[in-house]
């Protein structure tokens, strides 16, 4: 994917915009690459996503920054905006692959997704998905009421956590150690470096020392960092955990400490590149195959409740480890493969809402099947909670209580993110 029209070679300690130096990786996506960086004029950390450069995703990267804007300005005084990750700047970088976009975030720790894998695929503690839930539904309830947006791809590695002592706050502190003891960093990164009294013999040698010293600089942030990165996923004790199995009862799941529950944790929704705003062109297909909404299958129109389908899903996925609906790649038939796991859990999907979309003809038959699946099985959520999850009646009919209203078939009948955020289940933190 490096190469013309793809991803931009970034190296560390290289430079960009005049103010931002690459540290590390954070993390890429289909269309960038994200890295964490210096920036030396605000003295503060911050995620720097460079897009591939072919125009489609240039053209992906100016509808971003259009949507970050509307939804920093939106109401500055909704402190669900926050729930976003904010966009500090923008700017173009011409390489070798062509020109990309490049967006400088405020900095975060890891996605969700990789909080999950920490599970070993048996999901998180239900008080921490009420946790997460919560606050992406904050965000929504934003982004949808006050922004009008569909975020279009909600999924584990588009939210992010922010463990409460973040990069900037821990590793501010190292860099002012760093400045304390005298160990400068390299001259670029330092605002009015002495140099100007220096001969240039002098200057070579001293820039040489402080590229070996800043070396050893990286070394102890990459370290912090990966201090960092464990401080999330260390918080869940997993000592004692049994193997991975399918069969998870909810009541084994390790425990999550009680501080991290209660307040250490912030989720922020990330990636707007698939955002669009209700009124505006909205995209033919959008939202990653397990969490696409019915709607968007079929091909109808679709709006901000699509959203609502995906933290459905993801609400699943994450109390679960598992997919809500588990869809290979390669399949012969994706989309009737999709349909009839979604009939299989949630029932026949009545004529007049099959018969909505422009690619209804092409699924279902005349008779309101679908065309090449015929042998379904069907289970509810509740059942499938407790049979192969082994869940509690109880806990399976509170959880099913509030996910089937996000999984409407009817678009105007679906639970708003509003509606949901005063849902009884979010409220059933036992832990707190
Ligand atoms: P793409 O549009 O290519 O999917 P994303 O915006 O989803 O790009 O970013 C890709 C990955 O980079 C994310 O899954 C996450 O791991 C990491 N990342 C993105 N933004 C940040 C940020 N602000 N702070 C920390 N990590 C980030
Ligand atoms: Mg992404």
């Amino acid at each position: 994917e490096y190469r013309k029209g793809g991803y931009h070679p970034v190296h560390i300690g290289d430079q960009y915009h005049g103010r931002y130096y690459v540290i590390r990786k954070l993390g890429f996506g289909s269309y960038s690459t994200v890295w964490l960086c210096w920036d030396q004029k605000d003295k503060h950390f911050v995620a720097l996503k460079i897009l591939k450069s072919a125009s489609i995703y240039t053209n992906i990267a100016y509808e971003e920054i259009k949507i970050l804007r509307i939804i920093n300005g939106a109401d500055p005084r909704d402190p669900n905006r926050y729930r976003t990750v904010r966009l500090l700047n923008d700017f173009k970088i011409t390489g070798v692959n062509g020109q990309h976009i490049g967006l400088v975030f405020e900095v975060t720790g890891c996605n969700l997704s990789k909080l999950l894998l920490q599970s070993n695929g048996r999901g998180l503690p239900l008080a921490n998905v009420r946790t997460i839930v919560k606050q992406v539904l904050e965000g929504l309830e934003y982004l949808h009421s006050k922004c009008k947006i569909v975020h279009g791809d909600l999924k584990p590695e588009n939210l992010l956590i922010c463990v409460k002592e973040d990069y900037n706050t821990k590793l501010a502190s190292e860099v002012a150690k760093i400045y304390r003891f005298g160990i400068k960093l390299p001259a670029s990164m330092v605002a009015n470096a002495p140099l100007r009294r220096m001969s240039s013999l002098k200057i070579k040698r001293a820039n040489k020392r402080r590229i070996s010293s800043f070396k050893w600089q990286l070394k102890l942030i990459m370290d912090t960092i990966e201090d960092n990165k464990k401080a999330a996923p260390s918080v869940m004790n997993t000592s004692n955990s049994p193997s991975p199995s399918t069969s998870w009862s909810s009541d084994e799941k390790p425990e999550l400490n009680p501080a991290f529950v209660n307040s250490e944790m912030e989720v922020k929704i990330a990636d707007l590149g698939l955002a669009c705003r209700i009124g505006g062109p909205l995209y033919e297909t959008i939202q990653t195959r397990p969490y696409r909404s019915l709607e968007v299958l079929l091909g109808a129109e679709y709006d901000t409740s699509a959203d609502i389908w995906s933290t459905a899903c993801l609400t699943f996925e994450l109390a679960t480890g598992h997919d809500l609906f588990a869809l290979e790649c390669g399949e012969t038939y994706p989309d009737e493969n999709h349909l009839a796991q979604i009939i299989e859990l949630l029932g026949d999907i009545p004529k007049k809402i099959v018969q909505s979309g422009t690619k209804s003809h092409l699924l279902f038959n005349k008779q309101n099947k679908l065309c090449h699946i015929e042998q379904l099985h069907p289970s509810s959520l509740e059942d499938k909670l407790r049979k192969k999850y082994d869940w509690s009646v109880r806990d399976a009919q509170e959880f099913a209580a509030f996910l089937l209203p996000m999984l409407q078939f009817d678009v105007n009948k679906r639970a708003t993110a509003s509606e949901c955020l005063k849902h009884q289940w979010l409220k059933l933190n036992k832990s707190l």
